[in-house]
């Protein structure tokens, strides 16, 4: 099918809920992606911070393909060995007890909600006591509880009424959350380390060290969303470990499968025995296709050294950035390689068209900031050419 043909098709065929980009994606290699045209890119989406281990990644493509022969789908209500060795390295990555796999970053966040609901409930049996607090420009997914978690009123319209039990209160503003958390009303607090969607903005690590110590003094829930900023994307396992947190509830996702989709809610010591039989559920959670590709990734990027190199190569990437002389680029920020390039909302849409034009496929985040999520095992070479793209653009 050639483009023109698949683009009518699309707006005819699909729900138009995504504005995309002008290319039709074909295949991949590496940290390369090619378009149906035979174009190349140097990808730095990774599907927005999935493909954490490139295209074609062999270890994993044959993972999944032997796990395909084998089976692919067994319900919950049996034992599946991949699940359970997942399992059990994500919880020696985390600092967890125990896990619950989902299939999504919004499903993850469900999961995790449902559970702080119930420690609350099931403790102080207080029916004003189980709202979960969440930051200002937060991003925590799409269905409508994690919509209504979203601290961004602009995703909120159109879709009331919501479930109610969520309240805000700004990033980074310690009185503000000390009120909050006083008023015997929160049950957990959910925050993204790194405020991904809408602008790629880490947490101040004097306002979550005061976040945690105030979540314990009030028994409430400490809950990381690490979606977006899991999985070795931030040069720790985890972007709650830059900030040396030990928290009651991660969810993560994305980068979890490699490109095949799973999510997981894991649970510290105060959570671990929360739900029990009949709580929660999903029927394709950590089923033994998604948790073979978990394994292949979570071997890969919990090596400590591959973990240190993203580290480094986001900082080199960082630097890279900065050093561009250019009264476009206001401020170059992140965590590891998740990086925002902040240029101002007018000309976004034409910047991205223009790096890709250079060859660059890169995302956009909040109202002007470029986000690059790039594959994890992007290497100093491939920064040097995604920053000359950048000087092509922004010099
Ligand atoms: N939480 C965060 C921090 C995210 O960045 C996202 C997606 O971008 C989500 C949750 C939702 O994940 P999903 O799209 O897999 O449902």
């Amino acid at each position: 099918m050639d483009f023109e043909t698949l683009k009518a098709a699309e707006h005819e065929q699909l729900m138009q809920t995504y504005g995309r980009f002008d290319v039709a994606l074909d295949h991949g290699q590496g940290c390369l992606l090619y378009d149906l045209k035979g174009n190349e890119y140097l990808d730095l989406t990774s599907g927005i911070g999935v493909n954490a281990l490139g295209h074609n990644y062999k270890p994993l493509v044959e993972a999944i393909s032997r796990q395909a022969a084998k089976m692919m789908q067994a319900s919950n209500l049996f034992y599946t060995v991949p699940m359970v060795e997942a399992a059990g390295k994500l919880n020696a990555l985390a600092g967890t007890k125990r896990v619950f796999f989902a299939n999504s970053g919004a499903e993850a966040n469900e999961g995790m909600i449902k559970t702080a609901r119930k420690y609350s409930w099931d403790k102080y049996q207080d029916p004003k006591r189980l709202v979960i607090l969440t930051l200002n420009n937060s991003f925590h997914g799409r269905t409508i509880a994690t919509l209504e978690a979203t601290g961004q009123d602009h995703f909120h319209a159109n879709f009331f009424p919501f479930t109610g039990g969520f309240d805000y209160t700004p990033a980074n503003d310690i009185e503000a959350l000390k009120e909050k958390l006083g008023s015997g009303r929160i049950a957990g607090l959910m925050m993204e380390m790194v405020q991904g969607e809408s602008g790629v903005r880490p947490l101040d690590p004097e306002f979550v060290a005061q976040a945690a110590k105030l979540c314990t003094e009030n028994d409430v829930l400490l809950m990381i969303d690490e979606v977006q900023s899991g999985i070795g994307r931030t040069g720790k396992f985890f972007a709650y470990q830059n900030y040396g947190l030990n928290p009651d509830l991660v969810s993560c996702a994305k980068g979890l499968g490699g490109g095949v989709p799973i999510g997981a809610v894991l649970a510290g010591e105060k959570t671990a025995d929360v739900l029990h039989a009949g709580d929660h559920g999903t029927t394709f959670g950590g089923n033994p296709l998604a948790a073979s590709a978990a394994n292949v990734v979570l071997d890969t990027i919990g090596d400590g050294q591959f973990l240190e190199t993203v580290a480094q190569n986001g900082q080199y990437f960082m630097d890279q950035l900065k050093a561009i002389d250019s009264d476009r680029i206001k401020d170059v920020r992140g965590l590891g390689l998740m990086i925002g390039v902040e240029v101002g909302p007018e000309e976004i849409m034409d910047d991205l068209a223009e790096l890709r034009k250079q060859g660059v496929l890169a995302l956009k985040a909040g109202t002007g900031t470029i986000r690059l999520l790039p594959p994890l095992i992007l290497d100093r070479e491939q920064i040097d050419q995604a920053a000359a793209a950048f000087k092509e653009v922004f010099a």
